[in-house]
């Protein structure tokens, strides 16, 4: 299940988990409208984090797949809870690393079988 939230950062205030974007968005216009008078403050973010409330976007280019990898794993049995059990990382894990040597197998194995570079 995605996760949303918008962030203040004139208050330091992260809202409460959203289901969607829009949902998201939804409490930055509340917040915006109660407390800044309608007025956007610089920097506020939207966006999607994952079950350990980590920003995806802040993640890097290899820990943000792992973890959407880790959060679909673990939300397959449990859609609407936050955290991730260890089992989850390490399936990541497993996953990620089995692809990669697929990868490299096929990649040698074509590159040998290519004629004129052995
Ligand atoms: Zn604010």
């Amino acid at each position: 299940m995605p996760r949303f939230l918008y962030r203040c950062p004139v208050c330091c205030t992260t809202s409460p988990l959203c289901p969607t974007a829009k949902a998201a968005d939804a409490e930055g216009s509340t917040h915006r409208g109660q407390l800044h008078a309608g007025h956007h403050p610089d920097g506020e973010t939207v966006g999607e984090v994952n079950r350990r409330g980590q920003w995806y976007a802040t993640l890097g280019p290899l820990a943000g797949p792992r973890s959407r990898l880790a959060d679909a794993l673990i939300d397959a049995r449990d859609p609407d809870g936050m955290g991730r059990p260890f089992w989850a990382d390490v399936a990541a894990d497993a996953i990620l690393a089995g692809g990669s040597a697929a990868a490299l197998w096929v990649t040698s194995t074509v590159l040998t079988a290519l004629p004129g570079l052995t």
